[in-house]
């Protein structure tokens, strides 16, 4: 294996991924294909065996295992997963086994001002932070062609992770500074939930008028009521009860209160995304925070599927 610790494109680079999910799995098999000594940690050992059988890279069994990497992916179900993985628990977490120079990049969903807190703890320690939230789903994880939202403070660090980002999307964002990229991030899914929460309503309130669920979304993806939500979502996966975009509810209710939230934190008059934070956790309560997003809309109806 080459020492690349410049991380250059076209070296090999030793990249630590935590968190091998619906996302992380093909954003970290992508890091693999392109010829990058990948180790995974996640908390599955099933799936780590299961993506080393078929990716190759190790197993870090051990945070421990992921000393020596120079750059760390996290790609987690919260912020707070995040910071406890890096700097929590009795040992202090990962941060203590990386060398200083370690790049850490989280591409979760994190809230912005954890990011900035967590960046602090992980600079007093040498460490560089880079938050790098993505969009575009399973599909163009798979694709290697998400959009990634990229923040952080340290110039460098940014640069020697732009080869590695390269390797998971075709659309790279500079945001600005550290947290950055994640409050874009969440404000991007605030609008989607927002355009989710008002199409479902049209879609409650027709049928019930008596329109098909069918008419109304063709007719709105014909006119100016469309967005991808429409689109993609109501079309492929409402309407034909498929709900199945692989995407959990309970991921886009904590975005959407990364968003509101943020608002209030920043004193901004922000009554809309008060009310779809609210409707969405009350989608979480009713429907299930694991099961797919697409079936929000059960939550909203009369008569909620209570299976999650
Ligand atoms: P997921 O639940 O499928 O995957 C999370 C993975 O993290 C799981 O494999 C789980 O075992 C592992 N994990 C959880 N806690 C852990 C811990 N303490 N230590 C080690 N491993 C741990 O979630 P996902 O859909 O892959 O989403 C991951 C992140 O990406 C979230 O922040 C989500 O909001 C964001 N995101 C998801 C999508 C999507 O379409 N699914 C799109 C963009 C962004």
């Amino acid at each position: 294996m080459n020492e690349a610790p410049e991380g250059k494109e076209g070296t090999a680079m030793r990249v630590g991924f935590i968190g091998i999910g619906n996302m992380g799995w093909p954003m970290a098999a992508n890091i693999a294909k392109a010829g990058h000594a990948v180790t995974v940690h996640d908390g599955s050992a099933e799936r780590m065996a299961r993506f080393v059988a078929e990716h190759g890279g190790r197993a870090a069994e051990t945070l421990a295992d992921l000393g020596g990497c120079e750059f760390v992916v996290t790609m987690l179900p919260t912020g707070q997963i995040v910071r406890e993985v890096l700097t929590g628990g009795a040992g202090g977490g990962l941060a203590p086994h990386l060398g200083a120079g370690t790049v850490v990049i989280d591409m979760s969903s994190s809230d912005p001002l954890g990011t900035q807190e967590l960046g602090a703890a992980l600079k007093a320690r040498g460490i560089a932070l880079v938050d790098a939230p993505v969009s575009g789903g399973v599909p163009r994880a798979a694709a290697g062609t998400l959009a990634i939202m990229i923040g952080g403070d340290d110039a460098e660090a940014i640069e020697r992770a732009r080869p590695l980002l390269r390797t998971m999307g075709d659309r790279l964002f500079d945001t600005g500074p550290l947290g950055s990229g994640h409050a874009m991030k969440a404000l991007n899914n605030y609008c989607a939930a927002a355009a989710y929460a008002a199409t479902a309503e049209a879609l409650i309130i027709g049928e019930r008028f008596g329109l098909a669920p069918e008419t109304i979304v063709e007719i709105v993806n014909a006119s100016t009521g469309r967005s991808f939500v429409s689109e993609l979502v109501m079309k492929e996966h409402v309407v034909t009860g498929r709900f199945a975009t692989g995407f959990q509810l309970g991921l886009l209710a904590k975005d959407v209160k990364i968003a509101a939230d943020l608002g209030e934190a920043l004193g901004i008059e922000a009554p809309v995304s008060r009310l779809v934070r609210e409707r969405w956790s009350l989608a979480r309560e009713r429907v299930g925070a694991e099961r797919d997003h697409s079936e929000a809309i059960r939550g909203w109806t009369q008569e909620p599927d209570r299976k999650g």
